[in-house]
């Protein structure tokens, strides 16, 4: 089968998770990567030492440069011919690509691929986390996106032998305008791709900022990550919150802090390989979940850790 993994994007720049998504592909066959967009040579000399990348496609064209994804959907739908699989790492990008170029193609995609059987069957958790899905590969064309914390990164190799091939044409797309760009001021770890993750919660209301959770995370060199209470109360920013309608996290630490575990606040720690929880509430369910759980006000337990 020949595959094709658009090259994430994060912010302008290239997205290191892409090399998870190379190992999802090559359990279907031979991978192509496509870099468009900002920065695009160089996102694909980033990626061209990926083991098991065949081929790079480069689309220069001005088009593709303008902020949102609707042009590069267009120039997409016109190399699905030459595929049988369309996909994307999971992320704000790939999930806002993804579903336009199936669309464009009268197709529906599969998303948040968890699993990929020896016969292409497709896992995704759905209801929160709460059922894994599984799904036989549909008829080609396939459009999917991939959880990158399911899948380990794809090696890099000293020298690459993937074929650089540049394509000109573009699709300009006049259904929406781009107005402003605020990128988001987090200059932490992507929580995504971080070995360790703080996150707070609701708790963190008494304190009327994120400070707490930002001090225990900078001591650590950790990621910060929030629940959607503490999102809705302006406390952190929305690129940060984890859980259902969140991001997906699979650290190897996951500190919640005044977190309540809410079934959808945990679809998205489920892979966390050690989670600790401190709550004032001993019968908080994020206690339930986790390997060591303390139960004490944060505001007085994270100085005294910090202090240690
Ligand atoms: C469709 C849908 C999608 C959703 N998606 C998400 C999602 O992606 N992510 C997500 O997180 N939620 C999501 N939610 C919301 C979810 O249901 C919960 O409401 C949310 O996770 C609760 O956040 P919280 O635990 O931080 O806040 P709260 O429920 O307010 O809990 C605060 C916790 O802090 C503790 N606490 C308070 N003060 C202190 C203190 N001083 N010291 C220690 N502990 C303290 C309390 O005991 C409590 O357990 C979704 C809901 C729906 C319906």
């Amino acid at each position: 089968m020949k595959i094709l993994l658009i090259i994430g994007d994060r912010l302008g720049e290239y997205d290191p998770l892409t090399a998870n998504g190379v190992t999802a592909g090559l359990h279907f066959g031979d991978v192509t990567l496509l870099a468009a967009g900002p920065n695009n040579q160089k996102k694909a000399e980033q990626a061209a030492t990926i083991k098991g990348v065949s081929e790079i496609l480069l689309a220069s064209h001005p088009a593709l440069q303008k902020p949102g994804v609707e042009n590069l959907a267009l120039q997409i739908n016109k190399l699905t011919p030459s595929f049988d699989i369309i996909m994307a790492v999971t992320s704000t990008f790939g999930s806002d690509l993804i579903p336009r170029v199936a669309a464009l193609a009268n197709c529906s995609p599969i998303t948040g691929v968890s699993a990929i059987s020896k016969n292409h069957a497709l896992t995704r958790p759905i209801n929160a986390g709460a059922v894994l899905a599984q799904s036989a590969l549909p008829k080609t064309p396939v459009f999917l996106t991939i959880r990158p914390t399911a899948f380990p990164a794809a090696c890099k190799t000293a020298t690459t032998n993937a074929k650089i091939t540049v394509i000109d044409q573009a699709y300009e797309s006049n259904l929406s305008q781009h107005t402003t760009y605020r990128p988001s001021a987090n200059i932490r770890p992507d929580p995504v791709a971080a070995k360790v993750v703080v996150a707070g919660g609701g708790g963190l209301q008494a304190g009327g900022s994120f400070e707490l959770v930002e001090k225990l995370a900078d001591r650590l060199d950790a990621a910060v990550g929030a629940s959607r209470t503490a999102v809705d109360m302006g406390l952190a920013s929305n690129d940060l919150q984890i859980g259902q309608t969140g991001r997906s996290i699979a650290p190897d630490l996951y500190i919640g802090l005044g977190i309540s575990g809410a079934i959808q606040h945990l679809a998205g720690i489920k892979d966390a390989r050690m989670i600790v929880s401190i709550n004032s509430d001993p019968n908080a369910p994020l206690h339930g979940a986790a390997d060591y759980a303390l139960t004490a006000d944060i505001f007085s337990a994270v100085p005294e850790l910090l202090k240690k």
